[in-house]
């Protein structure tokens, strides 16, 4: 499955449920950021040590795996809004990190 179908996947599932109108870029923009901040909640206050022992608990994964999708959701449907094609600008990236970071 490429991201795409993924992205029509969520577009037709928030126009099943008459979403699009809240939809405009900043509103998905703030919707990433609050996610990202549930994330982020499952690790405040611990350890790293600690964080390595909870995520031998499957639901602690499956939580993480959840808030990770939130972020991921609306960062699709933001690239979708904004017109960018998300596995181009992906791929462009990881090229560009490449030169910029040279192997050693
Ligand atoms: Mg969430």
């Amino acid at each position: 499955m490429h991201i795409s179908d993924i992205i029509e996947i969520l577009i037709d599932f928030r126009n099943r449920r008459e979403w699009k109108k809240y939809h405009t870029p900043k509103n998905l923009a703030l919707s990433v950021a609050i996610e990202v901040g549930e994330l982020l909640e499952m690790f405040q206050w611990k350890k790293d040590d600690e964080i390595l022992k909870e995520l031998e608990n499957e639901d602690y994964r499956r939580r993480i795996g959840e808030e990770i999708s939130d972020v991921l959701i609306y960062l699709l449907l933001l690239a979708h809004e904004c017109e960018i094609d998300v596995e181009k600008a992906l791929m462009d990236k990881i090229k560009k990190n490449e030169q910029k970071y040279p192997e050693r």
